[in-house]
């Protein structure tokens, strides 16, 4: 199979996983069921410091996540679920990541374009 291929199986995958997402998906399919936090309840924070907010450091959204498996795959779920949706150009979810080094309950959406 060539990478074509593989590109095209990992699309199909997770139009079929997440039909209603209002955002693109770019966490690779192997990902999806690694676990975030062992934490039941985790903030994910929604930063506008890109070029479409120029570069605004004080702007922040917060979104509260409930979840027994806090993996990629249920917090996209409930993502959906929240309606949460990026009006601006960076509409590529690449990775949920902890806004400091070992902190297990604070996240951030790594938004490309
Ligand atoms: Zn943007």
């Amino acid at each position: 199979m060539d990478t074509d291929d593989e590109y095209q199986k990992e699309n199909d995958y997770i139009e079929s996983e997440f039909p209603n997402a209002k955002f693109c998906i770019c966490i690779p399919m192997c990902d999806l069921d690694n676990v975030i936090s062992n934490e039941k309840t985790i903030i994910i924070r929604r930063n506008y410091y890109c070029y479409c907010y120029d570069m605004n450091d004080k702007k922040r959204d917060h979104y509260v996540f409930t979840h027994d498996n806090m993996t990629y795959r249920n917090v996209i779920h409930e993502m959906i679920r929240q309606d949460i949706s990026f009006d601006c150009n960076h509409q590529f979810l690449e990775a949920i990541e902890p806004t400091h080094k070992d902190n297990h309950t604070q996240f951030q959406f790594s938004m490309g374009s």
